[in-house]
């Protein structure tokens, strides 16, 4: 085995696959994914949600086993943290999420004054095109790069998150607009499938 086996979940006597996701679920109580950008300004984003929410737990507490190794927490939310909050970047992140944890609430923030509502998806890709001699328009999402609009940029995201074969079918997905200023959150999108009977 290579080095640094011995810290994987793999690399443990008796490893079984199936029976460590169990453990995993049981003690990560996680059930919502919150992104937001990495905007230093917008680090509060996580818990103004657990608070918009209210039956949520952020950032929780680590629990520790008899030997002081951290073997979870009590943490609700897990922030997703992506350059202006889009969901292009997340969807891995939610299907990894469903799991090992099983979720059921997922998140987009978009915040006041983003640096991506500074520039346009023509504007980067032709100043990629002069400085770098690369050619990015095929890359990504066109409607995903920048933020021209904030109703337009949460609707797109959250479609794109409810679209995704890797989103469980069952989670509710929000679009929230925050004001890095004053720190309130404004609901502009709300997709909670109906009830399965
Ligand atoms: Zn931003």
């Amino acid at each position: 085995m290579s080095n640094f086996a011995e810290f994987t979940f793999r690399g443990q006597p008796g490893y079984n696959e199936a029976a460590v996701r169990k453990i995993i679920t049981s003690v990560i109580p996680v059930r919502t994914i919150v992104m937001y950008c990495f905007d230093p300004r917008a680090a509060g984003a996580a818990q103004a949600v657990a608070d918009y929410f209210g039956d949520e737990i952020y950032p929780g507490e680590l629990l520790l086993d008899e030997a002081g190794r951290k073997i979870g927490s009590t943490a609700t939310v897990f922030p997703l943290i992506v350059g202006g909050g889009r969901a292009a970047e997340a969807l891995r992140s939610i299907a990894v999420s469903q799991h090992l944890f099983g979720i059921e609430r997922v998140v987009v923030v978009h915040h006041s004054f983003c640096g991506a509502t500074s520039f346009t998806a023509e504007g980067i890709t032709a100043a990629w095109k002069q400085e770098q001699h690369t050619d990015i328009s095929s890359l990504y999402d066109w409607d995903g790069i920048a933020i021209t609009d904030f109703e337009k940029s949460l609707n797109y995201d959250v479609s794109l998150i409810r679209n995704s074969p890797g989103t469980p079918k069952h989670v509710e997905i929000y679009g929230l607009f925050y004001d890095i200023d004053s720190g309130e959150l404004t609901e502009i999108v709300r997709d909670v499938p109906a009830e399965v009977a």
